[in-house]
């Protein structure tokens, strides 16, 4: 056992205790060292990341067995991955839990392990490296001391799979930090980075990799203290304050995850507020209320949306061959997705004829960095990858030019008359247009076989998802080589074909112009948003089109209406003057259908009561859409027709996805609903001819 342990000493120095006598029993290796301490590292097989199993938690605890029949000076828990901690849990086990009698006894034998662990009458260290998420967490909570190295992040993200932890977090957070603070990490399922995980008490002390085993010893020896009572503890042990903080959570929770879409973060705060002042009774809660959870809808719809992010994410796996990007066009979009590639470690170059665009751009780079949560260093590494090059002698050497100038075919084949005789043979040209048709932008250029989309949405730090376009004679290995670019970059890709608004665009755009339709029809603009905020859309339609701009979302309408069959609803003549006149296309001038103060549109209340008949005016036909393009080829099938929705859009991801959510609903109701809704409102609600064969 040797031998893996020092591969990892030497590739990533991780202090990892004593390599000589250390043996491995599944995803542990373990050894006491001169000092009589016991070192657990973990170490998952055949997987990059450690993840938290039933094997890791049967793995310890034939571990304490030992520990407890020959008590050693201490105990330290790390984890041997180069990457982090542990990422949480299991995922795929979830899959076998639905049954929550099933889902109970095994989470009853894991909290057994962490009792057990944190009874240990030695010292107990977590040193935590990297993420330690949802059940790496907890873990490490079961420990007395928790050391953080250096870029340490701690988080509970179980409510993004309609839970909250399970396995101890809930009553041993609250206990180490201010309850309220823990409760907030816990329902918003927010990262804490190091500053702040040190600021709230969740590490007791941080240090650099070189100085861990001085760190251990001094937590061992009882040098690193801590200080678990604050004044908010103890008020919230008092039933009448956890009743008036639970009040208040509830409120908030409500509006960020409604209960009747997401019932976990809501059971979490009548968990705490019942038995926020007994372990005991919050660890029985946790662990019934958890298996009910597992079993419920929501959940069971976040965790599909989590396999499929993650078979996006194997779609975007290969070889990435892309060193240098040049990126054309330096507006909202170019300059976004320059500074994204040059933060994932891309040497990037910049053109816009306009300097001050260019300026604009750097600046706009260091705030994403910022928002990233990078560090100076990092920071000042990838800005330095961020060349400005007004006179575009980067085209010469990139490996790909990304083309991100304004949306107009005329312009964009004189960029690429411009470019195309001076990039590399071998290179790539990728366009973002977003209703453009490729065939058409290709037909100008020499080499249309190493011409394809690569469509970054909007914004390109928050959207995961890029749709990768290939046209009829986009080479297969360029789109290969663009999938793999994809995934070196940390986006999603999607393979779609070359169809008018590709698949996210061409399915979005009938809800935003039924949005438009119903304010024709003296909608009021709260209440349209509300219909589809009800349903689970992250923003309403009319707040969407205007952070979208108008002036996008009238080009990529009349785009499509010119190039589809399907009848779309007309864009006004009101709205094109106060487009096109007054300059007003939404978020980005200040006033587009509502007015914009500081980035927040000015809203009036909506309705209290949402309108179930003007929620499927506005969902159906993006459902209607997506079955077109699963019956069109335009993406591959169903599910990732759901993910790139999910995605790109933000679709309502409790529901599973658009085309999810039509089978769980019943097909021929959707069908039956389309009907009606084509003979009250007219022909674009008609249903698309793919339902026949849609199952
Ligand atoms: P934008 O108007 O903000 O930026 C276009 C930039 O191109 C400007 O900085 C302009 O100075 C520059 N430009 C003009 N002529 C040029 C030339 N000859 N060579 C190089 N640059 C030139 O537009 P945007 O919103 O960033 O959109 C850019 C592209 O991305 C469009 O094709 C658009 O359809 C697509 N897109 C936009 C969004 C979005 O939400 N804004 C989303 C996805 C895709």
């Amino acid at each position: 056992m040797t031998g893996p342990v020092l591969k990892h000493l030497s590739e990533v120095k991780l202090e990892l205790g004593p390599a000589g006598d250390a043996t491995a029993e599944g995803p542990w290796r373990h050894a006491r060292d001169a000092q009589n301490v016991v070192w657990m590292v973990l170490d998952v097989p055949g997987n990059g990341t450690n993840t938290i199993s039933r094997e890791v938690l049967e793995g310890m605890d034939a571990q304490l067995d030992k520990i407890e029949a020959d008590p050693p000076h201490g105990v330290v828990i790390r984890s041997a991955k180069p990457g982090g901690f542990a990422a949480g849990a299991d995922i795929s086990a979830f899959r076998d839990m639905v049954e929550p009698d099933v889902a109970r006894s095994l989470l009853e034998r894991g909290h057994a392990v962490l009792d057990r662990l944190e009874a240990l009458d030695c010292p107990t260290v977590c040193v935590v490296h990297g993420h330690a998420l949802g059940g790496g967490f907890e873990l490490a909570l079961a420990c007395d001391r928790i050391i953080a190295v250096e870029g340490a992040s701690f988080g509970f993200p179980e409510v993004r799979l309609g839970l909250h932890p399970g396995l101890g977090g809930t009553f041993r957070l609250p206990a180490r930090i201010d309850p309220l603070e823990a409760m907030t990490l816990m329902l918003t399922g927010k990262t804490a980075h190091l500053a702040k995980a040190e600021g709230l008490g969740i590490v007791d002390a941080v240090t650099e990799e070189r100085h861990v085993e001085a760190a251990i010893r001094a937590a061992i020896d009882g040098e690193i203290g801590t200080t678990r009572s604050s004044l908010s503890s103890r008020a919230m042990a008092l039933s009448t304050a956890r009743s008036f903080a639970a009040r208040r959570m509830r409120q908030k929770t409500e509006e960020a995850a409604p209960q009747q879409h997401y019932p976990a973060p809501h059971a979490l705060i009548d968990l705490w507020e019942a038995h926020g002042d007994d372990a005991k009774q919050m660890q029985a809660g946790e662990i019934s209320s958890f298996a009910k959870l597992l079993a419920s809808e929501t959940s069971q719809n976040l965790v599909r949306v989590f396999f499929l992010q993650q078979e996006l994410k194997q779609a975007g796996r290969g070889e990435d061959s892309i060193g240098h990007v040049h990126v054309v066009g330096a507006g909202a979009m170019g300059a976004e997705i320059a500074a994204w590639c040059a933060m994932k470690g891309k040497t990037v170059s910049l053109a816009d004829p306009d300097t001050e665009a260019l300026g604009k751009a750097v600046k706009s780079a260091a705030r994403i960095c910022k928002d990233q949560h990078l560090n100076a260093l990092q920071t000042r590494n990838s800005l330095d990858r961020l060349i400005p090059d007004p006179a575009q002698y980067g085209v010469a050497t990139a490996d790909l030019v990304i083309e991100a100038g304004p949306e107009d075919a005329d312009v964009k084949a004189r960029i690429y008359a411009e470019l195309e005789p001076r990039m590399k043979p071998t290179a790539t040209l990728a366009t973002n247009t977003s209703s453009l048709s490729l065939a058409d932008l290709a037909r100008t250029l020499k080499r249309p076989s190493r011409f394809a989309g690569l469509h970054f949405f909007n914004p390109v730090a928050k959207m995961q998802l890029i749709e990768v376009v290939s046209h009829a004679d986009t080479f297969q290995t360029v789109t290969d080589q663009l999938m793999a670019f994809c995934g070196a970059i940390d986006r999603l890709p999607a393979r779609v074909a070359d169809y008018p608004g590709f698949l996210v665009n061409r399915a979005l755009t009938p809800y935003l112009l039924e949005a438009i339709q119903l304010l024709e029809e003296g909608q009021q603009k709260e209440a349209i948003d509300r219909a589809a905020e009800s349903f689970g859309m992250p923003v309403g339609p009319v707040e969407l089109a205007d952070q979208v701009g108008l002036d996008i979302c009238i080009d990529v309408a009349d785009s499509l209406r010119a190039n589809l069959d399907t009848p779309m609803p007309d864009i006004p003549d009101w709205l094109r003057e106060q487009v096109k006149e007054k300059g007003e296309t939404g978020k980005k001038s200040g006033k587009g259908l509502y007015v914009w103060k500081d980035g927040v549109a000015q809203k009036d209340s909506a309705p209290a009561k949402p309108d179930d008949d003007l929620t499927d005016r506005l969902i159906l036909p993006m459902l209607n859409a997506c079955v077109e393009c699963l019956r069109k080829d335009v993406a591959g099938t169903a599910d990732q027709i759901d993910a790139a929705m999910i995605f790109a859009t933000g679709f309502a991801p409790f529901r599973g996805g658009p085309l999810h959510y039509a089978r769980t609903r019943g097909i021929d109701d959707v069908r039956h609903r389309l009907l009606d809704l084509a003979k009250d409102h007219g022909d674009r609600f008609r249903p698309d001819a793919g339902w026949q064969d849609f199952h």
